[in-house]
């Protein structure tokens, strides 16, 4: 073999249903590691390797390549560990996408829905690379199946305070997971369900809603199905969130990874024709410090606006009026039931739509562009349930000029006037 000039190399050689496993050093100056198979079959994360072709990854990624065949390859560059491992789940994923399809099968012949299903667990136990793998299997088999990202602390789609779904076509890149496009994306505002559990389960809902009436006209996205990528939070609000979720998508099957305890609970509360599955998590499923995931929630927006790997965007940056804008928190803080005006509900005050008087606290805030039509007072019932169609940054707010400077991944104007504004908060470092 040829090694990279500069780069050491190391070749593994696998033996049938074994992983390599491999970490990138996290951080800017973290050099880069590369894959390149050099005889057999692997894949990573349900996607199939070229055979001599060189594959980056970046720092911080945590990467397993698996052989049902055996194989070898060659790492170049300085993994931050590196090792081998025999004992892995995957056959067990295998068998779970086995059994997905033959429920597909069957809807085929019996115009049926195909399955829904719903991945659960807790933070760090892998359920983004199980959904990962089981859409990359449905789709190499012929399958348009559909992915329901509801984890608004790491979202796969789009960027972090956010749900969506997104058609998938063809199997995640190597390199670069799903290609992202089309997605349909609402705003949620924050991080966690639990600053707002009302407006995760409205919108949970309002996905099931749109995809349900996709499978009516669509029967490949019907037979295909659906896999749910849900937040790592299982107690309390964020279990009845996932009982929401079943029911709002009418789900097949649960797969619990890796929690015994959230398996009972769910084939105790689920109808009894729900399939609730524990499967175990793999070992090489790497924790997560709150850092990592501020530091990815972080690079989630910079992608957005600036592209990534090889892509490069230029964002534009200008100034928009106070008054051409409305600017909106969905959910007014929470009152005592006791000081509720007369014939209002708790459930209506987190829905609400409370305007917000920009100052100078809006800087750096992620704002997100609704698509709901502009107009007046009429227009503003539709605001929570519609979806977004993209995201600007306050760089700076001028209160003498009455006007704020944004990044926007568009030329001015504005697509639409009403924003709704995230907790979350986006420094432009570059
Ligand atoms: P969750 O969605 O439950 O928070 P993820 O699916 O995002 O967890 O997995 C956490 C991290 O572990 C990811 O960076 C992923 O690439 C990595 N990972 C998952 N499975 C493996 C594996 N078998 N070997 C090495 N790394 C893995």
């Amino acid at each position: 073999d040829v090694p990279v000039p500069g780069k050491a190399s190391t070749r593994f050689d696998l033996e049938k249903e074994t992983e390599l496993r491999f970490e990138v050093e996290a951080g800017e100056a973290a050099e880069q590691v590369e894959l390149e198979l050099l005889t057999g079959m692997a894949e990573v994360f349900g996607s199939e390797l070229n055979r001599n072709k060189k594959y980056t990854f970046g720092p911080g990624s945590k990467i397993a390549v698996f052989t049902w065949q055996g194989c070898s390859v060659n790492l170049y560059g300085k993994p931050e560990v590196a090792y081998v491992s025999k004992d892995t789940p995957m056959l067990l994923y295998l068998n779970t996408h086995a059994a997905l399809e033959q429920m597909r099968k069957q809807a085929e012949r019996d115009n049926e829905r195909g399955p829904r299903v719903m991945v659960v667990g807790p933070t760090d136990v892998g359920k983004s690379t199980v959904c990962r793998l089981l859409l990359s299997y449905a789709v190499r088999v012929g399958r348009r199946p559909t992915l329901v990202e509801l984890d608004v602390g790491q979202s796969g789609v789009s960027v972090p305070g956010t749900v969506s779904a997104l058609c998938i076509e063809r199997p995640a890149d190597v390199e670069e997971g799903f290609s992202v496009q089309a997605p349909l994306v609402y705003h949620f505002g924050s991080t966690t369900p639990g600053t707002n559990i009302k407006l995760y389960n409205k919108l949970t809902s309002c996905l099931a809603d749109v995809f349900s009436r996709r499978c009516e006209v669509n029967r490949k996205a019907s037979v295909g199905g659906c896999i749910i990528n849900t937040c790592g939070w299982v107690k309390g609000s964020g279990y009845q969130a996932l009982v929401h979720c079943a029911s709002a998508f009418e789900v097949d099957v649960v797969l619990v990874l890796d929690h015994e305890r959230l398996y009972n609970e769910l084939k105790r509360d689920l109808p009894h024709f729900v399939r609730v599955v524990l499967l175990p998590k793999s070992g090489g499923v790497v924790e997560r410090s709150k850092e990592c995931r501020r530091d990815t929630r972080d690079e989630k927006i910079r992608e957005y606006f600036y592209g990534f790997r090889g892509v490069t965007f230029y964002p534009f940056s200008y100034e928009v009026r106070f008054s051409d804008v409305r600017i909106y928190k969905i959910g007014a803080p929470s009152i005592p039931d006791s000081c509720l005006p007369l014939g209002m509900s708790q459930d209506d005050t987190q829905l609400k739509l409370v305007p917000v008087t920009p100052g100078r606290d809006l800087t750096y805030h992620v704002l997100s562009v609704s698509s709901a039509e502009d107009g007046e007072e009429g227009a503003r019932k539709g605001i929570v349930e519609s979806p977004v169609c993209g995201f600007i940054v306050v760089t700076n707010v001028d209160t003498q000029t009455q006007v704020m400077k944004v990044l926007s991944p568009a030329p001015r104007p504005l697509p639409r006037h009403t924003l709704l504004i995230m907790d979350i908060r986006f420094m432009d470092m570059k």
